[in-house]
């Protein structure tokens, strides 16, 4: 098994597991068990009464980090679609600065399904503001509005 294979928290030792056993006599040695709660999500000894290990403590912040921000971006994007400009440091203008940075060029059309979109007048609330901050160049060929990303 390459340490590829091996789950993310292989290293962290186990209570009564074949490395925890060591850890676990080693506190105890000094007249006290390091483990005093229990991971909620393994079932890890944990120290001080934490309810997770420090595996699962990490994946809990990461989770609602990543929660918060999927909800942040889903209220901007219901605000926008209501007729209202998206927030220049706003996570609205943050997805879409990432679309543009990687496509460079592309049409209104097609940026509107990947930020969420529904109307393309709020695709234009979203183009128009980042025309205003200097960060894209919208120009009309045909029917069509195209947005050139001239940020960094
Ligand atoms: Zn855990």
């Amino acid at each position: 098994m390459s340490p590829r294979d091996q789950p993310l928290d292989a290293a962290v030792p186990r209570r009564g597991g074949d490395d925890g056993g060591e850890a676990y006599s080693f506190g105890r040695k000094f007249g006290r068990d390091p483990f005093t709660g229990v991971c909620k999500v393994c079932g890890r000894g944990t120290t001080d009464k934490k309810p997770f290990c420090l595996v699962h403590v990490e994946r809990h912040d990461y989770a609602r980090e990543t929660l918060s921000r999927t909800q942040a971006l889903e209220e901007e994007v219901e605000e926008v679609e209501r007729g209202g400009d998206p927030l220049p440091r706003g996570p609205l203008l943050v997805e879409a600065r990432l679309l543009l940075r990687a496509e460079r060029l592309l049409t209104e059309r097609a940026i509107r399904a990947p930020l969420g979109l529904s109307s393309m007048a709020a695709v234009q609330r979203v183009t128009r503001a980042l025309e205003r901050l200097g960060e894209v160049v919208r120009s009309q060929e045909g029917s069509s509005w195209w947005v050139l990303w001239r940020g960094r």
